[in-house]
């Protein structure tokens, strides 16, 4: 039985590149966009053009990059945001204009200021004009985890029935529960999409530390789009993860039997680039991609990791790229083991260049406990503090140095 296919539409160069502190300029964005295809997402949006030029340039620069993804842009339903959103499309390969307007009361009532009736209108209006402009139409109906139901509806049949082909249902301030939005998806497929050639998306954020689990339920209840982002950055507590999306799905297939083009090797190498580019490094126990997601600490844990992994391991770090390596580098060892586990992480160095960066790794090996591939990477930086990413651990006299991404 061939599986459903679930898309994955990654917004880590609009939603994620939205937190503070964690902007891109564009040759970043680029290159984060190449990764992204790389690693087999099916949508990526770049960007959302009318709130600045650097977005515009951005989702320009990406669409003429990226030619086997589709590139989306965002927009409000205003006549110059979508225009906007177009011509920064222009010379996509696979364009798609993302449009969004609130749908709940409260949003309505003070941010907008309209009336819903207004508000059917220029879904309308925005989608018919994106329609125009383009093939494919997003539409978001923002905060509508808190908006009636029956006007939510009402709205979203509104987008399909101007040419909306996908439909989004955001939790946009992180506040349903799994079970709440699986019925709020299953309401929405009965009652707007029915048999239509229409997909429902999803786009959770985490304030309450539910965002996969939330879309994971709505894929259950017939969502076959999920919006997310690498390392889960995003608004405020951030968007659903994609690594743990695809894990959840590739690791617990028996449960929810879909697929997405993912390759999964290359998830930890795109979580790396990411960090590396917004100068942010991933929390140690984050799931699926953070340095001690494969470590073993407990002494029985690490003998029953070493005689089968699977007595700890529900998937192996390979399946998600990181570097498979039993290598103990402390600071015994010598500058050839150093270079060689510079060599597996991607860099090669001239013998001049690994003594420099072996001195650095001795010093710190003499004040840390374990040297993660974090530690090594940092040392390569000139002017990067360690204390920065890892803070500095007591060395135990005579024990190894375990590396992180060992396994054991
Ligand atoms: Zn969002």
């Amino acid at each position: 039985m061939t599986k459903e296919r679930i898309a994955v539409f990654d917004t880590t160069l609009r939603d994620g590149e939205q937190s503070p502190g964690f902007s891109m300029n564009l040759e970043e964005k680029v290159r984060m966009a190449r990764q992204l295809e790389a690693l087999g997402v099916d949508v990526i949006e770049a960007g959302f053009p009318i709130s600045s030029e650097g977005d515009f340039a951005a989702v320009s620069a990406v669409a003429a990059e990226c030619r086997t993804v589709t590139v989306a842009a965002l927009c409000r339903t205003a006549e110059p945001d979508v225009r906007r959103a177009a011509a920064a499309l222009k010379h996509a390969a696979r364009p798609r204009i993302h449009t969004f307007v609130a749908t709940s009361d409260l949003h309505l009532e003070y941010k907008l200021k309209k009336t819903r009736a207004e508000v059917l209108e220029m879904t309308r209006q925005a989608v018919t004009l994106a329609r125009e402009c383009v093939e494919e139409v997003e539409f978001s109906a923002e905060d509508a985890t808190r908006s009636d139901i029956d006007y939510l509806c009402e709205v979203f049949a509104t987008a399909i029935a101007a040419g909306a082909t996908i439909i989004n249902v955001p939790d946009t301030v992180g506040y349903t529960m799994p079970v709440e939005f699986s019925r709020l998806v299953r309401r929405v497929r009965e009652q707007v999409v029915g048999d239509r050639n229409v997909t429902i998306s999803v786009h959770c954020h985490d304030d309450l530390g539910l965002a996969v689990a939330n879309s994971l339920a709505a894929i259950d209840a017939g969502a076959r789009q999920v919006e997310c982002t690498i390392n889960g950055i995003g608004e405020r507590a951030g968007n659903a993860s994609l690594e743990e999306i695809a894990m959840a799905l590739k690791v617990r297939a028996d449960q929810l039997p879909f697929e997405t083009a993912i390759r999964t090797e290359q998830l930890y190498p795109t979580s790396q680039l990411l960090s590396s580019l917004i100068a942010c490094p991933v929390q140690p126990n984050k799931a699926i991609v953070g340095r001690n997601a494969f470590a073993h600490e407990a002494g029985i844990h690490q003998h029953g990791v070493l005689s089968n992994p699977l007595c700890y391991e529900i998937m192996t770090p390979e399946s998600v790229g990181v570097p498979a390596n039993n290598l103990v580098l402390g600071k015994h060892s010598g500058r050839h083991a150093l270079a060689m586990r510079y060599e597996d992480l991607g860099y090669a160095m001239q013998p001049d260049e690994v003594d420099v960066v072996y001195a650095r790794f001795t010093s710190l090996a003499d004040r840390k406990k374990r040297i993660y591939d974090q530690d090594l990477i940092a040392l390569l930086q000139a002017g990067t503090v360690v204390h920065e990413v890892l803070p500095a651990e007591t060395a135990t006299a005579g024990k190894g140095w375990v590396h992180a991404a060992s396994g054991v």
